[in-house]
């Protein structure tokens, strides 16, 4: 007799496609806007090794989705898109339709916020998720609710719930169901866009714990969007901080929320409790992004940053080496220990910045 089939190790409901890596160089994203074209995204580099999960954190309109819809190719036809996106080598940007669909749901699948709608109300939800499996597999319906079935488990909803329909899910049931669609094909890498940012907070908690659990268990790679660094800290083991369409500072989460050299991290920091149990005060960034339409010269950071000189208003401070793996574009790598002393108090942000 064959053992009980487990998530991990099943016979036959979760194949086992290997993990993909994703090389992101050089990506910049142009939208067409009434007044010309905005600069959403300018020269952004990542990498996800095989099973990685990597947190892209920053604030509103810094991007994020940007970066995330056009590694999935999902971009408006009019966006002006350059770079690559190598994933398992092939660039993405550069692939066929026919080339795409194969990808799709295969290597990448994304889950979002707005995935919440993917489900059709007039159809039992295990029929949906049974039916995107035989969709896109070589399996027969039955072994396709099976893994339907599967899947429910993993991610903590009792198999019977399968014969609901989506109004007799929860707001969290949903979007653990829509997780679990985006899970049936077992694609390399997710890419999980807010995912749970509609959810109440144990809600959030649980079902990030889940999404955790599976890209661990299943070793898949993994892009978690959020603008919560809290929820990067808990579940990502890299982490790459945006500020109007670049990178800032990247690397191991863990050495980024520890000793952040960017004061942009340092401040995003301030404004979400308890990452590391610190009773650290809630302090949020005064100011907006810049004018993407028109970016300043320099840094971008430089008329928020309350350590900004001349020098950070003229020149682009490129990224550089701080620790292993560990990335920040800031001019002043020296004094970032000093910088997160001040970073720390209240008065440092509420003063005017620009000082020098
Ligand atoms: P949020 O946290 O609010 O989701 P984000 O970091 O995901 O923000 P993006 O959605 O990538 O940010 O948007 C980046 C910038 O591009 C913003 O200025 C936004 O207004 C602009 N933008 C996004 N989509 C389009 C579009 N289809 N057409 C024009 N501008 C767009
Ligand atoms: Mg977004």
């Amino acid at each position: 007799m064959p053992a009980q089939p487990t998530a991990t190790a099943s016979a036959a409901p979760i194949s086992d496609r290997p993990p993909v890596s994703l090389r992101v160089s050089g990506l910049r994203v142009g939208y067409r806007v009434e007044q010309g074209h905005l600069r959403a995204v300018d020269g952004v580099d990542l990498e996800v090794n095989p099973g990685e999960s990597l947190g892209l954190v920053g604030e509103s309109g810094c991007g994020k989705s940007t970066v995330g819809k056009a590694i999935l190719r999902l971009l408006p036809e009019d966006a002006r898109v350059e770079g690559r996106v190598l994933l398992d080598g092939d660039d993405v940007l550069r692939m066929s339709a026919r080339q795409l669909r194969q990808i799709r749901w295969t290597k990448l699948a994304l889950v979002t916020q707005s995935a919440m709608n993917a489900l059709d109300p007039v159809y039992r939800i295990g029929d949906q998720i049974a039916e995107s499996i035989v969709a896109h597999e070589d399996l027969d319906r039955r072994q396709a609710w099976r893994r339907a079935e599967e899947l429910f488990t993993l991610v903590g909803i009792p198999q019977e719930r399968l014969r609901d329909y989506p109004h007799q899910f929860s707001g969290g049931m949903r979007q653990r169901a829509v997780i679990a669609m985006a899970l049936s094909l077992n694609a390399g890498l997710l890419l999980a866009d807010e995912p749970t940012t509609a959810l109440d907070s144990i809600m959030q908690d649980q079902v990030l714990a889940q999404i955790q659990r599976l890209q661990r268990e299943l070793s898949r790679s993994m892009i978690l969007v959020t603008h919560d660094i809290a929820v990067v800290a808990e579940t990502c083991e890299k982490v790459a901080v945006m500020y109007a369409g670049r990178i800032t500072e990247s690397g191991p989460t863990a050495a980024v929320l520890a000793t952040p050299y960017h004061p942009y991290t340092m401040g995003l920091r301030n404004a979400f409790p308890t990452i590391d149990g610190d009773r650290r005060e809630l302090i949020s960034i005064p100011g907006n992004l810049p004018n993407l339409l028109d970016p300043p010269t320099g840094c971008r950071f430089a008329s928020r940053c309350p350590f900004s000189t001349d020098h950070c208003r003229e020149v682009d401070p490129p990224l550089i080496e701080v620790g292993p793996g560990h990335l920040s574009a800031c001019h002043y790598p020296d004094q970032a220990a000093a910088f997160r002393d001040r970073a720390a108090q209240r008065s440092t942000w509420t003063t005017d910045p620009g000082g020098g």
